[in-house]
């Protein structure tokens, strides 16, 4: 299979009339993965130097990597009517097409190059370009883009797009980016030329403006600045940005905000109010949940920000030993911290 991949992405790096990009090559034939791991999956420039204890999702790229020559290519794969799937092998990232009248909309279009120029593929097999992309939030791993998924506009909410802005309008943004967030095995896979060119939707504009299905935003304060959920009513499908996932505990936007646990408790109810609209649940990272899942999920959640608030151990399969990524119980010890922190700090009790 690694031969068929390799010589299916050398067509196309033809057929795009470019020279072959080094990040496109699949995965075995570049650099050993697996022999670092730091962080990611955090804020764009917060984390201080030095972090470590967050730890990538290195183990399970390892094994993809290994099953690369077994395997086919990735491609989408249908959850709704008109709605695909790619799901990365970075920490399950799962990125979103929707078909619409003269092309498609791609949300969080994915992490790794090679995994996106087989979603530009894909998408081209389907006839249609890409008229219109979406980023759910400013975190880097969901503001990436491919050049050959061409040059649609690339939204986000105001809040998103300013929040990008003011973390790259620095020279030295992307080098940080790459040093200090990207775990280090797969930071040359990851493309950052086209970082976070987003155009920010006006606050009071529901919908995507797109010639497709009715994409409704909904926007609230909780993972990180201006994060968006997407509900596409007429597929029963929601997007749920960095929340619901069934490997992802909540992780709270702990930067400049005055209660991260009520704005995270305020954006569960936003999505429990539109749960009956929803039959199919994609996560930023993690399995697509059916419609049992979306009470479950959000009752999840819920019950792990109540335990973050009072400080008790949560009882969660996402953190512990049963976990998915072993890192998570960092993350939820680093929250733990930095809430106590705040307390401290305002003089309020926990
Ligand atoms: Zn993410």
């Amino acid at each position: 299979m690694g031969r068929a991949l390799h010589q299916r992405q050398e067509i196309d790096a033809l057929d795009s009339g470019g020279s072959l990009d080094r990040r496109d090559e699949p995965v075995q034939d570049r650099t050993e993965l697996g022999k670092l791991s730091r962080s990611h999956l955090a804020e764009i420039q917060e984390m201080p130097p030095g972090f470590d204890d967050y730890r990538s999702c290195t183990g399970l790229l390892q094994q993809a990597v290994a099953n690369h020559k077994r395997r086919e290519p990735p491609v989408l794969r249908q959850v709704a009517e008109g709605v695909l799937i790619h799901e990365s092998e970075f920490c399950q990232s799962n990125a979103v097409v929707v078909q619409g009248r003269a092309g498609v909309l791609l949300i969080d279009p994915g992490v790794l190059g090679y995994e996106m120029a087989a979603v530009a593929n894909d998408v081209r097999e389907l006839g249609r370009p890409v008229v219109a992309g979406f980023s759910t939030h400013p975190h880097w791993d969901h503001l990436l883009w491919h050049a050959r998924l061409g040059e649609a506009p690339r939204y986000g909410t105001a809040r998103c797009a300013a929040t990008v802005r003011d973390r790259l309008s620095d020279a030295r943004a992307k080098v940080r980016i790459a040093e200090q967030l990207i775990p280090p095995d797969i930071a040359e896979q990851v493309p950052l030329d086209l970082l976070g060119l987003i155009t920010g939707l006006p606050a009071e504009m529901a919908q995507i403006p797109w010639d497709g299905p009715q994409v409704r935003i909904i926007e609230h304060q909780a993972h990180a600045p201006g994060h968006a959920a997407l509900l596409i009513e007429e597929r029963g499908v929601l997007v749920a940005g960095d929340m619901l996932s069934d490997v992802l505990i909540p992780m709270l936007d702990l930067n400049d905000t005055a209660d991260p646990i009520e704005d995270y408790l305020a954006a569960l109810r936003l999505f429990e109010s539109v749960a009956g609209d929803v039959d199919v649940l994609v996560p930023g990272h993690g399995s697509i949940g059916g419609a049992d899942q979306v009470h479950v999920r959000i009752d999840q959640d819920r019950a792990y920000v109540h335990a973050l608030r009072d400080a008790r151990v949560p009882s969660d399969p996402r953190v512990g030993p049963s976990a998915a990524f072993d890192w998570m119980s960092g993350v939820h010890e680093r929250q733990l911290q930095q809430l106590a922190r705040r307390s401290e700090r305002d003089g309020t009790p926990g």
